[in-house]
This record gives structure tokens, sequence and C-alpha cells, in this order.
């Protein structure tokens, strides 16, 4: 059998103070009529990763609007997810596409699962393209499929993303984060409709919830911060798209204006992710002896708590990303209320509104000059960080999500 993932219990109305009533009661009427849907969500991972993150705060969503809602995690080995990390690259633009042996491992997982895969699903969520092969083996174990994909299919490998198109083909809906990345083959068929829902952060999350100054201090204090010196800031994998060779070029610049400023990489490691480990020694060796840059993963302990607190304490909060699929990250940033730099790139500026809710830039320079002003101008940094707080609380908190697929359901 596939991994159950026991995800707890949420309330809807706990999120009413912080969404406002007129969304909630959107919810529950479009839930009305829906009540024991049985819908599951089948992923690849419950760890790591954007679609995780999510789906610890929608199941439970949906559960408490009435839903018999689980997630499910497929089966999978080393050697199929080395076919699926190299498929997820190309499919974002990598020369690199998976062979035909490739594939033929990719089938022989996907059917496995489909065998293995519990039947009589009202809805079935497929995200992401591990598991999309799954419904063509057993289309008849729920009455409808949905595909979402969460990774960005602007500039594909025409290579990875051909054999991958008629596998998702056959699906009754499918779900992207924003209109470009869907590709031209699923446009224009109405009886598969295409809709576009970007992610969101669960604001009652502890990485999202709100944390005093004191304790962020406190937490900062312990990974050897002066919190009485200015602070950058940025949480991400080390991964070469996060460019963080780039936002330390930004702070040595901003270092010669401002001798006393700190940087802070937070990035989590995964411990089987050999290109990751090369790339973060790399940035180690780039960030060399300077005592006032400190890089953190998660085997020093930084979890959700310890990244709320890098990114509420933060002066200014950096995603300097050269391609970015959404950037939770940016989000979540933004919650805390902090003045945000970012790249001008894939899901960024749907929450970066240049000069309104952050700067947006396209280099280490331009990126060094904006947080030089934010740095300098702490009504600045304020101003824009209320307005992007404002920004995530209107679009990208969870419950909007939730209502998002409420009314897909209600198209069915
Ligand atoms: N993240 C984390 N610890 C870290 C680095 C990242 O928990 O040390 C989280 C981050 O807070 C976010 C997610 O991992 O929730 C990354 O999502 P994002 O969309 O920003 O980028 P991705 O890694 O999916 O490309």
């Amino acid at each position: 059998m596939l991994q159950h993932v026991v995800v707890g219990h949420k309330s809807l109305s706990d999120y009413t103070h912080i969404v406002g009533r007129q969304l909630v009661d959107e919810i529950r009427s479009l839930a009305d009529g829906l009540e024991g849907q049985r819908v599951l969500h089948l992923s690849a991972t419950a760890f790591g990763g954007g679609v995780a993150e999510i789906l610890y705060a929608l199941v439970p969503l949906m559960n408490d609007v009435g839903l018999h809602c689980e997630w499910h995690v497929m089966l999978g080995r080393e050697e199929f997810f080395n076919v699926t990390k190299r498929l997820h690259n190309a499919l974002q633009g990598d020369p690199d596409a998976p062979t035909s042996d490739e594939w033929d491992i990719y089938r022989r997982y996907n059917q496995l699962n489909a065998d293995e895969l519990a039947g009589d699903w009202d809805i079935v969520i497929v995200h992401d393209p591990q598991p999309a092969g799954v419904r063509n083996f057993v289309p008849d174990k729920a009455r409808r499929w949905i595909w979402q994909c969460h990774i960005d299919l602007s500039e594909p490998n025409a290579a990875a993303l051909a054999p991958l198109l008629p596998l998702v083909a056959d699906y009754d809906a499918a779900v992207f984060h924003i209109d470009r990345y869907v590709p031209e083959e699923l446009r224009s068929r109405p009886e598969r409709p295409v809709y576009v829902s970007p992610p969101a952060i669960d604001p009652l999350s502890p990485k999202n919830m709100r944390l005093s100054p004191e304790d962020a201090a406190f937490v900062c204090e312990q990974f050897g911060i002066d919190v009485d010196r200015p602070l950058m800031c940025q949480v991400s994998r080390f991964d070469p798209w996060k460019d963080p060779i780039g936002v330390i070029d930004a702070y040595r610049q901003v270092r010669t204006e401002i001798p006393d400023v700190q940087l802070a990489l937070v990035g989590s490691m995964a411990t089987d992710d050999p290109e990751g480990w090369e790339f973060y020694n790399r940035t180690v060796a780039y960030a060399g002896d300077d005592p006032d840059i400190h890089i953190l993963n998660n085997l020093n302990n930084v979890g959700a708590i310890e990244v709320n607190a890098f990114q509420s304490q933060a002066d200014v909060l950096i995603q300097k990303s050269t391609r970015e699929g959404f950037g939770l990250t940016v989000s979540e940033g933004l919650w805390k209320a902090r003045p945000m730099v970012a790249g001008n790139v894939g899901g960024i500026p749907l929450q970066v509104i240049d000069g309104r809710t952050g700067f947006l830039v396209n280099s280490p320079e331009e990126c060094a000059e904006r947080c030089l002003r934010i740095l300098r101008d702490p009504a600045l940094g304020r101003r824009l960080g209320l307005a992007g707080k404002e920004h995530v609380r209107a679009n990208f908190l969870m419950p909007r999500v939730l209502r998002d697929w409420l009314r897909i359901f209600k198209q069915a």
C-alpha cells in the first residue's frame, strides 16, 4: 500500500481573523453540497519542497469543511527518484532529458503504484510529474482525475515534455501556478479545462505564525547573529538557481558602505543530494573566512521556527533567484512584514510588486543598491514590508487555495 500521511486537524474558523469573514463564508458556501466527497491527493514525498508544505495545511482544511480527504505518498526507490529528478530539471529547461530506459523505469514504478492505489475515489489530485503516469493504468479508480503541476513548464526541454504530455492529456482537468506555465498542448480543450491557482502559505504553521521580536532575536543569537547590527538574509536550498553566490556579492558591496552588516544564508540540505552538497561547499568556500557570513543548514538544527526567526529578524530579506517556479519563501518573508529584494523571475513578480511590496532586481549590483536603500531608510523598509504583508494576506494564504479547489470541484 501507498504511505498514508497523517496530517492532524485544522479548523477553518481559526483563520477567520486572518483572512476575513468574507472568504471563510465563501468557502463554506462552496463546500455546501460537497460533503463526504472522497478526495485523494497523491504526491511523491511527504518531506521537503513546496508540495508537502501545502498539503500539510490543505488536506486537514479540506476535511474540516466536510470532504473526506486523504494524502497518499507513492512508493519509489533511488532508481526511480534519479529518473524523476532528471525529468524535473529537464522540464524546467535542463538539456539533459531522461533516456528511453529511464522512461521504462518511470512507467514500471507508476504501474506498481497504480496497482497498489486504493480504489473508489470521487476525485484524485495527482501532484507533479512523478506519479502522473498512474492514472492511465487505473482510470476507473476515480470518477475524476486532476493533475496539478507545481513546476515551471514555460521553457521546457522538448525531449522531456513530449513523453509526459500523453500521460497527462486524459486527465479531466489540470492546474498550474501561473498561466505562462501551461503548455500549448493542454490549452483550448473545453472538456478538459486548465485552471490557474498559485500556491500559498499557512499563516498558522510554526514557520509563519507570529514570533515576538524578543523570541526571534533570541533564536538568531543562538546561531551567532549579533542582533544589534543589521542583518541581510536569504532562506533557500543551496542551488545555483537560488544564486547564493550573487547574494554574497551583493552583501560585499553593501558592506563597503555599511561595514557592520551581517549576512545569513539559511538553507536546507538533503543528505542524499550529492549535487546539493557540492554547491553548498562552493558557497562556503566563496564566503571565505568572513565571520559575518553565517551559512546555516538543517543539519545545524535549523527547522521551521528557526526559519521563522531569521525571516522575522532580518532588516532586509533577499530571494535572488535566477529561476523560480513560485518561491514560497517570498510570501513567507513578506508575511513577516519584512522588506524583500528578489529576482525578477518566475512567480516572484506575483508577490513582489516593484517599489510597492519590495524591489525586483536583475543583478547582484542592483540587489546591493536596493538593500542599501532599505538599510539606510528604515521607514522605507517598514512601508514595503507592511504593503507586502497585506498583499500576501489578500492573495497567498492557504484558505484562498482551498477556495480555488472547491470552485474547481463545483465545476465538475
Ligand atoms: N525551507 C526550509 N528550510 C530551509 C530552506 C527552505 O524550511 O533551510 C523551506 C522554505 O521555508 C519554503 C520551502 O522550503 O517553505 C522552499 O519553497 P520555495 O518555493 O521557496 O522553493 P523550492 O525549494 O521549492 O524551489
